[in-house]
């Protein structure tokens, strides 16, 4: 219900993507974690409840990558926060974007950052993507498919393809990072009776860019379902 409510309001705007924070309010009454977190315009009401450090995002309809744009600042406390924010509507407001509110979160665990994505394939079904986040996948194109449903079994085999795999396993004497936290999420999202399952057809493609995994937990930090 959460979910057609969030279409639903994406397409009698017009738009084309589920803004951030009801995204991620949908992955995780499907049981994937997420930062926990608030959206709305006063930011320091916004950030009452919440651990620092924390992070601000801009949710604007027009904005696709925020960081490009100047609208992601990590590792803030709340007290920097309303003029982080005041910064951030102005160099948004430059590049023509206007921010509708914001996302105040917290800060997700140090980790290994990942990529998992999702496309609506026709005569497939689901393709699912996985690969290591940063130079890995855009410089390497080190990434695995599979298309959904798909078991644990499955994921974990998509993911021993990744030339980058022994980074999550704890290469060169660091510490073995929760590669079953990350399985346990694409099967939410990718399993028989996980999220993309229950997808409407409208929605056509999903990003969780990045996944953060650290030692205990994989934590979906950005979020992005494109209605079609
Ligand atoms: P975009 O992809 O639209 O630029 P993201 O929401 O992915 O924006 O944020 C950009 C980067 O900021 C992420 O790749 C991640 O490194 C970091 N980040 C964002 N949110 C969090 C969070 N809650 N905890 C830790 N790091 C975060
Ligand atoms: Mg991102």
């Amino acid at each position: 219900a959460m979910l057609r409510a969030a279409i639903q309001s994406v397409r009698s705007s017009g738009g084309q993507v589920v803004p951030e924070p009801e995204a991620k309010a949908v992955l995780r009454d499907f049981g994937i974690a997420v930062p926990y977190g608030h959206a709305g315009n006063d930011v320091l009401a916004t950030a009452a409840g919440l651990d620092e450090p924390l992070v601000l995002k801009a949710v604007s309809p027009t904005l696709v990558h925020k960081s490009d744009a100047g609208g992601v600042r990590v590792g803030l406390r709340a007290a920097e926060l309303p003029a982080t924010a005041q910064q951030m509507s102005e160099e948004l407001a430059e590049h023509g974007h206007r921010i509708e509110r914001f996302l105040v979160e917290e800060m997700a665990a140090a980790g290994q950052e990942v990529a998992v994505g999702a496309v609506r394939t026709p005569g497939l079904g689901w393709t699912v993507m996985v690969g290591l986040g940063g130079v890995f996948i855009e410089v390497l194109a080190d990434v695995a498919f599979g298309v959904a449903p798909l078991t644990s079994q499955q994921v974990r085999a998509m993911l021993r393809e990744l030339q980058g795999m022994p980074l999550l396993e704890g290469a060169r004497g660091a510490e073995p990072l929760d590669v079953d936290a990350l399985v346990a999420l694409v099967v939410r999202l990718a399993g028989a009776d996980g999220l993309l399952a229950a997808m409407p057809d409208e929605v056509t493609e999903i990003d969780l860019n990045p996944v953060i995994v650290s030692t205990s937990g994989a934590v979906a930090v950005d979020a992005r379902f494109v209605v079609g």
